[in-house]
């Protein structure tokens, strides 16, 4: 069987650009909350009587999507998997709650990063429209400004990239998917991983720790 990879970190942490290279090395699937949302950012979710009546509008201000939206997502996708890195949930404790009775998992990666260096690397990130690939203008830039190097689609800022959203996703983070990190530990399953290097420099220690636990 694929195996099972769960990667926590902070926003901008470096779990996509991991994730991606998880899903190229070991043949699984990319499932990944955060762009599911993103597709569905006008989803009319009024039936359930929240706050908002779509998720874009928790998105946009780096607030978490209500739970009762997200747990289907990741139900369904999981689901459809052969194999998964599941990337941006859990973001609480009711959904590592929730995600525990939907599967087992092999391997929980936590990349550390300090705050300071997460604002630099979220206010710099840049998307491939086309294909998803991400860049930063400055720590990993693609060969020509704006142009995605593996499709040439163009690049583009994520709305809630902004230095305000994001310190108040780090804030939102804190919060609430600190103690998910910790629920964790306590269990004995999580690899903590130095996420302040290079991205090589990551990617040898989560392939280690991939290999040795999956
Ligand atoms: P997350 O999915 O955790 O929010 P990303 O993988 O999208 O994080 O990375 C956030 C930004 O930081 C992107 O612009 C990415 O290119 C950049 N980045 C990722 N890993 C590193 C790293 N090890 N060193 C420097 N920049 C990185
Ligand atoms: P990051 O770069 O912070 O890791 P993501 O792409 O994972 O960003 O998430 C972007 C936004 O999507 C979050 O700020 C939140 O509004 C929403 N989101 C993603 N995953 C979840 C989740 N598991 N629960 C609630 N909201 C989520
Ligand atoms: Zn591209």
């Amino acid at each position: 069987m694929e195996p099972h990879i769960l990667i926590l970190g902070a926003p901008g942490a470096g779990k996509g650009t991991q994730s991606d290279r998880i899903v190229s090395e070991f043949g699984v699937d990319h499932v990944t909350t955060g762009d599911a949302l993103r597709g569905n950012k006008e989803m009319d979710i009024s039936h359930l009587g929240l706050e908002y009546d779509t998720p874009g509008e928790y998105m946009d201000k780096g607030e978490l999507v209500p739970d009762a939206v997200v747990n289907e997502i990741v139900e369904t996708a999981l689901e459809e998997a052969d194999g998964y890195v599941l990337d941006g949930y859990p973001r609480n404790l009711e959904q590592a709650q929730t995600l525990s009775e939907m599967t087992d998992l092999d391997v929980v990666l936590y990349l550390d990063v300090d705050e300071d260096v997460l604002v630099d690397r979220l206010t710099g990130r840049r998307v491939c429209e086309e294909c998803g690939a991400t860049y930063h203008v400055e720590f990993s830039p693609p060969e020509q400004a704006g142009v995605c190097d593996e499709c040439g689609g163009d690049l583009y800022q994520r709305e809630d990239d902004t230095e305000e959203t994001a310190r108040e996703r780090i804030r939102v983070y804190e919060e609430n998917t600190a103690p998910v990190v910790e629920f964790y530990d306590e269990e004995g399953q999580l690899v903590r991983v130095d996420g302040e290097g290079s991205p090589d420099e990551v990617w040898a220690d989560v392939s280690d720790a991939v290999e040795t636990n999956a």
